[in-house]
């Protein structure tokens, strides 16, 4: 049997912008409700060790996540494990459509549904994820201080990643599958003239390897694409840096989307086109894609639709 429901802010996805949304949307009394979606908890329930998050010299990323759904619920955000399977922003109040078959209207939406790093697909990858394997140098440089490191990739984001992980480790191996780098210009040089950074051009991951106890990673089996010649690096860090994906499937044809599908606000707000609706974290970031950086975003969103709602009425 369909039901339905009104909400005065409906807040999509349940990472640290749909949690710090949820806090902040509660504590003026909006009475928001929160889908989690597939990943309750987000991106950060795929790592180990954060030591980025302010006021936790290190935390484990799926306690932090527990931490922040406890506090938005503290504070009076309804939390429901669903997922939005379509959503009409075209009229007021907005419609979404859930995948338990309940339907959701609401005066203003929020949506802080993400983003995906992309992987290799790799079950050797997937084994060390967390614990060697990363998409994030930002995140996870700072543990490779002295170590050598395998960089994958060919465009900015693999570019930009390997030089700034020579601020940490003591060489960095750049595998590219191709003989050319799709980066901007100014990156490669940059690149060239970095005495820490080696190229290894028509090169692909073949297997990730390290210890299992402790899980660790020792280094990387890397092929020639032209010769199936196997090559061994060693490297304690592997960063994929292949690129992201944002969660925009749900609005993709309703609002503008920059920089291959992250959702556009207007600079300074997480307002979107639409008036009511807002977007916040990694959905809108393709720069800083941080969980403080996302947190901040979910408040942000939460004071726009806080404001919205009071001019409506
Ligand atoms: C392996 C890894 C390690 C990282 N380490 C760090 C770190 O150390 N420090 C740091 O600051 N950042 C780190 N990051 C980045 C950080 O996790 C992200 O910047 C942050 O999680 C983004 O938060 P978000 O709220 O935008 O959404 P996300 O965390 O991406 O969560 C998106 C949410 O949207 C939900 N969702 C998606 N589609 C739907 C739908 N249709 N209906 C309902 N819900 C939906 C998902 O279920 C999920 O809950 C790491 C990322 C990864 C992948």
């Amino acid at each position: 049997m369909s039901n339905s429901r009104h909400t005065k802010v409906l807040i999509i996805g349940s990472g640290p912008s749909g949690y710090t949304a949820g806090v902040y949307a509660s504590r003026a009394m909006l009475e928001p409700i929160l889908i989690q979606g597939i990943e309750p908890g987000g991106q950060l329930t795929t790592t180990t060790e954060v030591e980025n998050w302010p006021g936790d010299t290190e935390v484990q990323g799926p306690d932090l996540m527990i931490r922040m759904e406890a506090h938005a619920r503290a504070m009076g955000c309804e939390i429901v494990g669903d997922i939005v399977t379509s959503l009409d922003l075209s009229k007021r109040p907005f419609t979404a459509l859930t995948d338990s078959g309940t339907t959701y209207t609401a005066d203003a939406v929020i949506l802080c549904t993400g983003a995906r790093a992309k992987w290799l697909g790799l079950p050797s990858e997937e084994k060390f994820k967390g614990f060697g394997v990363s998409a994030c140098a930002t995140c996870d440089g700072f543990f490779y201080r002295g170590q050598e490191i395998v960089v994958v990739g060919g465009g900015n984001t693999a570019v930009e990643e390997a030089l700034f992980l020579t601020n940490f480790a003591s060489k960095v191996t750049l595998v590219h599958r191709r003989d050319e780098l799709r980066a901007e210009k100014i990156l490669i040089n940059r690149l060239e003239k970095n005495p820490k950074i080696e190229t290894l051009w028509f090169n692909e991951i073949h297997e990730v390897y390290g210890t299992d106890a402790p899980l660790g990673v020792e280094g990387v089996k890397v092929k020639h694409t032209k010769t199936g010649e196997i090559t061994d690096i060693p490297a304690k860090g592997v960063f994929i840096a292949i690129g992201h994906a944002p969660a925009s499937e749900l609005v993709k044809d309703q609002l503008e989307l920059h920089s291959g599908g992250y959702v556009s606000v207007e600079a300074g707000s997480t307002r979107t086109a639409i008036p009511g609706v807002f977007a916040a974290g990694d959905l809108t970031d393709h720069t800083y894609r941080q969980a403080v950086t996302s947190a901040g975003m979910g408040c942000m969103a939460a004071l726009d639709a806080e404001k919205f709602i009071a001019e409506q009425e």
